[in-house]
């Protein structure tokens, strides 16, 4: 993965001038192919010592050279590599070069690696959602022209750049590359899966810097964990780096058909009508875990998952991800926490606004070795805040409610007030 960061604004004309260009039906397809990291930046490694250091730095050169062998054998296609060599292109140095070429394919491939031995398989990232909207706030302050596709110029033919509905073009514009993207990267995992025998994570929208700025459909490749035994001799192997090159190949193939079969922009294949899913009775969380100790939405001990519902029970914290009443999405979600390592984590089900016949919930707003001052954040803001002392410590606790979910409200409207991290207590008596 990518800590790099780089000049917006400098490109900013660069990437408007490019990113409604569309390739012409004769024109070779271009893919451009960037072998993460390089030169000083290793990547992630580990040392094994059957290898000696493996580097991330040099799997992704040898994939990236295999596969771009493969693909110049054929004359349909142009390769334009960010690298050749050992050497580190900036990330504005490989989105620009990706953007010259007009290229039609940007292709970053990766190595994982986690502080854990045990995560495995692989996984391929397109741009997330959040960076449509950076896109297009950016486009609403620029006045340029945008081309579009042939089909969509009709469409637009005549149009102010900041009229509604030139954003309306430019928001189908930017939801067809991630629709392509979201094509190609299916392919990929699925070939992986089912050439390879690979375990994949999926398809997955994340902000990477390396995708942000790219006018064309791009993905970022996470080949496997470095840091899993078995993955890092695979990844390390001739017979590993052959059979990842040759699956993104197969995708390559498989996506250009795709495109040349819809036209220059592609659809997703909707999935095939399923009846729709029946609604459980019961809501249900997943719980990670059970703790005396309290831990704030971005403490590491979470692992970096959001919807972190935290309910105070018996003097224990217990930690609950998500809320569905949809069976699947329940199973997805438990995957999910077990895929960041809560390898004990169940579902529980609530009933929805059930009461509580004995006790309430309330919100513990704050806990400190000292007393608050009068002129502290919570006690200003809130009035008929509850203070107790146990065990040398201060419990600050905010009203009474009878239901989870009408504490759930009180929560966030705390939080819009700047109260944040407080946490929902049952008071069982
Ligand atoms: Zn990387």
């Amino acid at each position: 993965m990518i800590t790099d960061s780089f000049s917006f604004k400098k490109y900013l004309f660069l990437f408007f001038s490019l990113i409604f260009i569309l390739p012409s039906a004769q024109k070779k397809f271009t893919i451009v192919l960037d072998a993460g990291h390089g030169g000083s930046d290793h990547g992630a490694n580990r040392y094994y010592s059957e290898l000696g250091t493996l580097r991330e730095k040099d799997v992704t050169l040898a994939v990236v050279l295999k596969l771009g062998r493969m693909l110049e054998k054929s004359k349909d296609f142009k390769i334009i590599y960010t690298r050749k060599i050992d050497e580190f292109p900036s990330l504005t140095d490989r989105t620009t070069l990706a953007n010259r070429s007009k290229a039609d394919l940007f292709v970053s491939v990766h190595c994982n690696a986690s502080t854990k031995t045990s995560p495995y398989g692989t996984e391929t990232f397109v741009q997330g959602p959040d960076q449509n909207k950076t896109n297009l706030e950016v486009a609403k302050a620029e006045n340029d022209v945008i081309f579009l596709d042939e089909k969509d110029r009709e469409t637009f033919a005549s149009y102010d750049p900041k009229s509604p509905e030139s954003l309306i073009a430019l928001k189908i514009q930017q939801s067809k590359y991630l629709e392509s993207s979201l094509l190609f990267g299916s392919f990929v995992e699925g070939n992986f899966e089912k050439k390879n025998q690979r375990f994949s994570r999926g398809v997955k929208q994340q902000n990477l810097h390396v995708l942000r700025l790219n006018a064309m459909p791009s993905v970022l490749i996470e080949t496997g964990f470095i840091s899993n035994y078995e993955e890092g001799m695979y990844l390390a192997s001739d017979k590993g780096q052959n059979e990842i090159a040759e699956s993104i190949y197969d995708a390559i193939v498989s996506y250009k058909k795709a495109i040349e079969r819809n036209g220059s922009i592609v659809n997703v294949p909707k999935e095939p009508e399923r009846p729709a899913e029946i609604a459980l009775k019961n809501d249900f969380r997943i719980l990670l875990m059970s703790s005396p100790m309290k831990y704030n939405s971005s403490d590491p001990a979470l692992k970096g998952l959001n919807y972190v519902l935290t309910i105070k029970d018996n003097d224990l914290y217990k930690y609950y991800y998500s809320v569905t009443n949809l069976a699947s999405v329940r199973d997805n979600n438990l995957k999910t926490v077990k895929d960041a390592g809560f390898k004990n984590a169940v579902a529980i089900s609530f009933v929805p606004h059930q009461k509580l016949g004995i006790g309430y919930y309330t919100l513990e707003v704050a806990v400190s070795d000292q007393k608050l001052s009068a002129n502290s954040a919570v006690l200003n803001t809130l009035k008929d805040v509850i203070r107790t002392k146990e065990k040398g410590k201060f419990y600050y606790t905010y009203g009474k409610f009878s239901s989870l979910e009408e504490a759930v409200k009180v929560q966030n409207d705390l939080e819009g007030k700047g109260i944040n991290n407080s946490v929902i207590q049952k008071i069982s008596r």
